[in-house]
């Protein structure tokens, strides 16, 4: 059986990412797909935990080859989902959470119509730009440039399923598991995990 596709998307320094590892720290059977990208690193991100870090050449080299199930140009870097961080885990029957922007997301769901999509909204602007500075990894222009580019990214909202604030960090953290609970409810999930329940009750 093959498992779930959830896609969450933010503006920069809405939390996602926190959010994103926290739920996938508190269910089982899901994983976060690591992309891959041509930014630096940010100090404390390693290679192959927080994304794949590549060139320039190694990313258009995966892109010629059909490697990637999406990519999009953000904020002057080159992002992407490679289709071995994803096909592999959907057919062992595991979840998984893509963590992209709007861009990427209407390239997913031109291939997977059922995946499920998110948006973190921030409780205001002036928090989201405190956390950004918060997070106190990125230069004030890098800063600027994100809060520049929210709005552009925020606009993109009613493209996706679900909307979810992130103010109170544990009640958007249960917000994001009620919603992927919900999708493992489904009578089409459910009822080929209880093929045998339901055989035995219906005789
Ligand atoms: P953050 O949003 O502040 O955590 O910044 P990141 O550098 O982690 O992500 C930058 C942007 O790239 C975000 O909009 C992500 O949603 C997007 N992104 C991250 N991974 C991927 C990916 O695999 N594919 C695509 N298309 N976008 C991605
Ligand atoms: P994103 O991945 O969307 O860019 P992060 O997960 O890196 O965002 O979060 C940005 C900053 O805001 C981090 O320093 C994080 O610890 C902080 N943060 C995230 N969610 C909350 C919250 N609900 N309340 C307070 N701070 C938060
Ligand atoms: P950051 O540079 O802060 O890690 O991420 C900036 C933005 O890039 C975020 O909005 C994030 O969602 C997006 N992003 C990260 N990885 C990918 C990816 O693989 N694909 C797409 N489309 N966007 C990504």
């Amino acid at each position: 059986m093959s498992g779930s596709l959830f896609i969450v998307a933010a503006p920069s320094g809405a939390g996602k990412t926190s959010l994103v590892k926290a739920l996938a720290a508190s269910i089982a059977d899901i994983r976060l797909s690591i992309s891959h990208t041509t930014r630096p690193p940010r100090p404390g991100e390693r290679d192959g935990m927080d994304y794949h870090f590549v060139t320039e050449a190694i990313f258009e080299t995966m892109q010629r080859g059909g490697g990637f199930l999406e990519h999009a140009q953000v904020f002057g870097h080159r992002y992407g989902t490679a289709k071995k961080s994803v096909l592999p885990l959907l057919a062992q029957g595991l979840d998984v959470i893509l963590e992209i922007d709007w861009q990427g997301r209407r390239q997913v769901q031109a291939q997977f119509p059922h995946c499920v999509s998110i948006f973190i909204l921030p409780p205001s602007r002036e928090t989201l730009e405190h956390r950004l500075r918060l997070r106190g990894q990125d230069t004030e222009a890098v800063v600027a440039r994100r809060m520049g580019d929210a709005c552009a990214e925020i606009s993109h909202y009613n493209e996706f399923d679900y909307l979810v604030v992130n103010d109170n960090f544990e009640v958007a953290c249960a917000d994001l598991m009620t919603i992927v609970q919900s999708r493992r409810l489904l009578r089409l999930r459910q009822e080929k995990k209880l093929k045998s329940l339901l055989g035995e009750l219906l005789g």
